[in-house]
């Protein structure tokens, strides 16, 4: 790419800008990060964490791969971080965030397989929001936490409901491998205090909520995380799910859709 080519100055004053962020490959590029305006993708050069130029488009979206948008270190989830869900699974509202961990492992993106494990009769569905850390932080306060977050994207975190009954800690029943569908881009500038949120199976409408319902807000999460552990860029935290979490079979395909970001779609099969 030439030089001349650059488009815009080195991306400072462009971090609180409204930008598509993405992963992506090409037939004959490796993975790369990029951005997305309308239908178009451009290069980035550097860390989009840190130090980037960001390239004019050159690609049709329909000309590459979206891959995992961003590669955590480690993905935090909330547990119970809507009253209407707590409620549907007779569990109380929790007086400090309840968190656990997925392992990066069980990571896919936007159109990859959910795989049914065999060792589950009931796996579901859980429409999130997920943030995207943005830097290195510990004990971050309230007047810095929301600096803290890079953007935003879709997750869902699939869970194998029997598994987790049976087994009362969480790991198993959250982690299998495709248990953390993620993307398919990270927006970076969005509003997380009262976006619509929705979960289709298939035709069938399962949750819908509003984020603003969110026992814990993204910046009481930030605090609370940030105390516990050390946060890298590009770490996801996933928000918690709103009531209507339900069966997926094979065959299914789960969308989740939040307002200002765009669409997560993951077919359902069965391990082969
Ligand atoms: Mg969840």
């Amino acid at each position: 790419m030439r030089s001349d080519q650059l488009s815009y100055p080195p991306a400072k004053a462009y971090y609180k800008r409204k930008m598509r962020i993405i992963r992506f490959k090409t037939q004959d590029t490796p993975p790369q990060f990029g951005w997305i305006r309308d239908s178009r993708v451009g290069v980035i050069q550097g860390d989009p964490f840190g130090e980037f130029r960001r390239f004019e488009e050159t690609y049709d979206l329909s000309e590459v791969k979206l891959l995992l948008p961003c590669l955590p270190s480690k993905i935090i989830a909330v547990g119970r971080n809507y009253r209407a869900h707590a409620v549907e699974m007779n569990n109380d509202v929790p007086t400090y965030p309840l968190i656990f961990l997925k392992p990066p492992s069980s990571l896919i993106t936007n159109g990859e397989n959910i795989v049914l494990p065999p060792q589950s009769k009931r796996v579901e569905h859980e429409a999130e929001l997920a943030i995207v850390v943005g830097k290195h932080s510990r004990w971050l306060t309230r007047e810095n936490a929301l600096d803290a977050v890079f953007g935003y994207t879709i997750a869902n975190d699939v869970t194998a409901r029997d598994l987790q009954v049976l087994d009362g800690q969480w790991t198993r029943a959250k982690g299998f491998d495709t248990f953390c569908p993620v993307g398919p881009w990270i927006e970076t500038e969005f509003d997380p205090t009262d976006a619509l949120i929705t979960c289709h199976v298939n035709d069938t409408l399962r949750q819908m909520s509003s984020t603003r319902e969110m026992i814990f807000s993204v910046q009481q999460l930030m605090l609370y995380i940030s105390s516990i552990m050390t946060l890298e860029p590009g770490d996801l935290i996933l928000t918690g799910t709103p009531a209507g979490v339900g069966l997926l079979q094979a065959g299914d395909k789960v969308s989740v859709h939040i307002d200002g970001i765009g669409t997560l779609v993951n077919p359902v099969t069965a391990q082969g």
